[in-house]
């Protein structure tokens, strides 16, 4: 049996980050991918959405924007499948570089599913590896949907496989996924039907955001559909969808993806075979230190079911491999404050308590919240003018800020250095002593009154 100080299963974001610096410091390593180097962010995640977006983003500016200001444009020809292959070609390129950067580490990889036959036993290709430190890494997948004909959807999966354009989409979910894949299709010229089982989208974060949203995507002539909840899918003979909502209510068109959350990949993990516990979805459990409740065995990324974030699942896994293999006993990842940015039309960036979280956990007197909205000045000189709204959510009488939030042009490439702040603990009042930057959109967030 093959012996290493550290295996890591699954090669996504967070397992190949925490194989590599296990392997700087000197660990011997094996990392088990059983699908595509890069797991679901390079290949079926961020970059190939970010591609997408980028394509939409340049679409929607040359269609909708550039003539306010005396551009006269045409698009000529937007190729869907050129697009789709100049982006899997640039995700074959990051494969080489994940390739190389592993190799510079010495990270030995086995392609092929791995499970466990012990705690400290597992097997790929019928061939087994030990070692004293195993990492679960192995993310998650779209969730199924479960209703008659859920199989005729696709997922985000599918629509990554897409090598056509589709005319017309039905989307249904109201989370990152369904917001964002709505917006880069409506951008790109397809009829977009969105339908969502409540009021509004996105309701785990500030309503502010939603609302805007919502306001944007119907004047951008995106089909919203609150209140629907899908009953069943059918197909026709010419290979359009109908999807029948419970109430009663049908949306066709030639396609449909369903983008409703995600499942763990721990059914095939051979769990049973060890002491480490799940939750009731399928996610596994571990303590502040990733450690799961077998010893050894820890578990980091989206197959905790904590925050799904590539850059959260980066972290962890370093802290990790610092924590084993660096003598650094107490790191651990703080999940608090985490910015996040949901790559809508326009984008969204968040990080912190919404509003109603904030009232919801520190009472009404305790929060102040300062809101400014206003039209960004890249609509200034035309007719369509998009509003961005932010806001800022504030605790106590030294007003720490507990939520930074915002909708707009450009928010995207804000927060960061926002985030970094409010992670050091800042006030209103460290805001208000930051000379604005102008003209931009960021220096509404240290003007508020
Ligand atoms: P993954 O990246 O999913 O990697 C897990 C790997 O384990 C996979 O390669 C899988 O093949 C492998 N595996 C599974 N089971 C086994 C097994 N038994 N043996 C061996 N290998 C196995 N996050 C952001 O921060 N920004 C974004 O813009 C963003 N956009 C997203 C867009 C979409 C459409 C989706 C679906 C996700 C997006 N995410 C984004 C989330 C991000 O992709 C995930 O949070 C991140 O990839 C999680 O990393 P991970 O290492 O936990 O798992
Ligand atoms: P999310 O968890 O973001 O949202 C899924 C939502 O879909 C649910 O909250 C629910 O909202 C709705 N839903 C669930 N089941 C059904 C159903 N049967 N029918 C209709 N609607 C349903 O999941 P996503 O799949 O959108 O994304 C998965 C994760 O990936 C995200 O949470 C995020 O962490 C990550 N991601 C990050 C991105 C980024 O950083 N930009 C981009 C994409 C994904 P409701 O209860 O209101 O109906």
């Amino acid at each position: 049996m093959e012996q290493y100080d550290y295996i890591v299963i699954g090669g996504g974001s967070g397992g190949i980050a925490s194989a590599n610096r296990a392997g700087m410091h000197g660990a011997k390593v094996l990392l088990i991918e059983g699908n595509q180097i890069g797991g679901t962010c390079v290949n079926v995640g961020c970059v190939p959405k970010k591609v997408m977006w980028q394509a939409s983003s340049m679409l929607e500016m040359l269609e909708r924007d550039v003539e306010s200001y005396g551009i006269q444009a045409e698009v000529k020809d937007f190729d869907f499948t050129q697009l789709v292959e100049r982006r899997e070609k640039y995700i074959d390129f990051l494969h080489g570089a994940y390739n190389r950067g592993l190799d510079s580490n010495q990270v030995k990889r086995v392609y092929g599913y791995a499970s466990f036959k012990t705690d400290h036993v597992v097997t790929v290709n019928e061939q087994d590896y030990t070692a004293p430190h195993i990492l679960i890494a192995t993310g998650g997948r779209p969730t199924e949907m479960q209703i008659p004909g859920g199989e005729l959807a696709i997922d985000s999966n599918g629509f990554f496989a897409l090598k056509k354009q589709p005319r017309k989409v039905i989307m249904l979910g109201a989370g990152y996924i369904a917001a964002e894949l709505s917006g880069v299709l409506q951008g790109m010229g397809t009829q977009v039907h969105w339908a969502f089982r409540y009021g509004q989208p996105l309701r785990t974060f500030d309503k502010m955001l939603a609302e805007n949203l919502m306001d944007i995507y119907k004047d951008n002539h995106m089909q919203l559909h609150p209140y629907y909840v899908a009953e069943k899918i059918e197909k026709d003979a010419e290979g359009d969808y109908t999807v029948y909502f419970e109430n009663g209510e049908t949306l066709t068109g030639d396609c449909v993806i369903f983008a409703g959350g995600r499942t763990p990949n721990t059914d095939k993990l051979g769990i049973e075979h060890t002491a480490v516990a799940l939750d009731e979805k399928g996610f596994v459990k571990v303590d502040k230190f990733q450690n799961t409740t077998a010893d050894g065995i820890y578990a980091i990324g989206d197959v905790i079911g904590k925050i799904d974030l590539t850059p959260v699942a980066i972290a962890a896994g370093r802290r990790l491999s610092e924590r084993l293999f660096n003598g650094k006993k107490d790191e651990y990842l703080d999940y608090d404050n985490i910015p996040t940015v949901i790559f809508t039309h326009p984008t969204i960036a968040t990080i912190g308590l919404s509003e109603e979280q904030a009232i919801r956990r520190y009472g009404t007197k305790e929060i102040k919240i300062y809101h400014s909205r206003f039209t960004p000045m890249y609509f200034a000189l035309g007719e369509y003018r998009q509003k961005c709204d932010m806001k800022l959510v504030c605790l106590g009488e030294e007003e720490k800020i507990i939520g930074l939030h915002g909708i707009g042009v450009g928010v995207d490439e804000m927060l960061q250095g926002f985030a970094v702040a409010i992670k050091m603990g800042a006030t209103k009042k460290d805001f208000d002593n930051t000379v604005a930057i102008h003209p931009t959109g960021s220096e509404e967030f240290v003007t508020m009154r």
